[in-house]
């Protein structure tokens, strides 16, 4: 028997009679292959000098453009979405939590969102793809919350907020970030966007309250990893800067939100920052930052994983995404 006729008919004559008899020759039902929509993988690998970093997605968010540009006409929107080949309805965002291995210490920069984002069923992944990335939640040492939104903050806790998703880890959060949400009479609490997001914030971060360190601008998170204050999304909103040896990472955290129109469009003012004015501030300081040092960038909201480089494109920016490393050592 030849090698292909043991390949296809061991064991498995009536199979093979039934394709020959069936589909193949035209008449007949037979099975269609499963159509399967999981995607793998939820986490990616690199390093960073010493440190090991590992970008475990969360999922996504989506919002209607108009929602995250309110200013912009739609024309002005659709041309720049459409130059970046992306729907103009609705702008997918994804969800890049960054564990960081620094030897010493595991750090997660954020926490998702515990499938608390209840109109939005496409986040609330981490703890799966943590569990595929081999992390474990007991085994994670501090939690840096960049800032106290739904998509960062809450997964610190699980849906009731009566336990801890990272039980032996502290929790780090800006000073002005912790003052702001934690003033009385907020001023967010009645808002029509931000009020319902405010009073689950104040439950969240009841469930965390023993375990949170403040840290300033410019403070030490752990020994390698860096807070930069980057005021305007939220008061207190901190991007990390995450360093080992001669080499370098700076994280947004959403600083920048959208690939396109964030780098083509700095200054447009985003819906979803606080501070309108001080957003766009910020957010084309940082992207001055990011292009003239040629640092290499991890986004929390940009294509997963987001990890890539900032470059000037006229008075403007653009994103060049790393290259995908398959062995876990350190993009281009
Ligand atoms: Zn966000």
């Amino acid at each position: 028997m030849s090698l292909d006729r043991r390949y296809f008919l061991a064991g498995t004559g009536s199979a093979v009679v039934g394709l020959v008899g069936g589909a193949w020759s035209g008449g007949g039902a037979h099975a269609r292959a499963p159509v399967s929509k999981s995607q793998v993988p939820g986490f990616y690998r690199f390093s960073l000098g010493q440190f090991q970093l590992t970008v475990v997605s969360d999922g996504t968010i989506a919002f209607p453009a108009e929602a995250l540009w309110p200013e912009a006409t739609k024309a002005e929107r659709d041309a720049v979405l459409m130059s970046d080949f992306q729907p103009t309805d609705k702008s997918t965002l994804q969800l890049n939590v960054l564990a960081v291995n620094t030897g010493e210490r595991l750090v997660l920069i954020d926490a998702g969102s515990r499938g608390k984002i209840k109109p939005q069923p496409t986040a609330g992944r981490l703890l799966q793809n943590l569990a595929a990335a081999d992390i474990k939640p007991d085994e994670v040492d501090t939690v840096l919350i960049t800032h106290a939104h739904p998509d960062h903050l809450w997964g610190v806790a699980d849906a009731t907020d009566t336990e801890r998703t990272f039980p032996n880890a502290e929790y780090v959060i800006g000073e002005a970030e912790l003052n702001f949400w934690m003033q009385p009479q907020h001023p967010l609490e009645n808002h029509a966007r931000w009020g319902g997001i405010y009073s689950q914030n104040m439950k969240t971060l009841a469930a965390i309250k023993d375990r949170i360190r403040t840290v300033r601008p410019d403070g030490e998170v752990v020994p390698g990893i860096t807070a930069i204050a980057t005021p305007g999304h939220t008061p207190g909103h901190t991007s990390v800067q995450i360093a080992s040896g001669s080499s370098q990472l700076l994280c947004t955290a959403d600083v920048v939100g959208h690939r396109a129109v964030s780098l083509q469009r700095p200054d447009w003012r985003v819906g979803f920052d606080l501070d309108l004015d001080q957003g766009a501030k910020t957010r084309r300081a940082f992207l001055d930052r990011c292009a003239s040092e040629k640092v290499m960038v991890s986004t929390y909201h940009l294509p997963f994983p987001g990890i890539g480089h900032v470059v000037r494109a006229g008075t403007a920016f653009s994103w060049l995404s790393s290259d995908w490393s398959w062995d876990g050592v350190s993009p281009t």
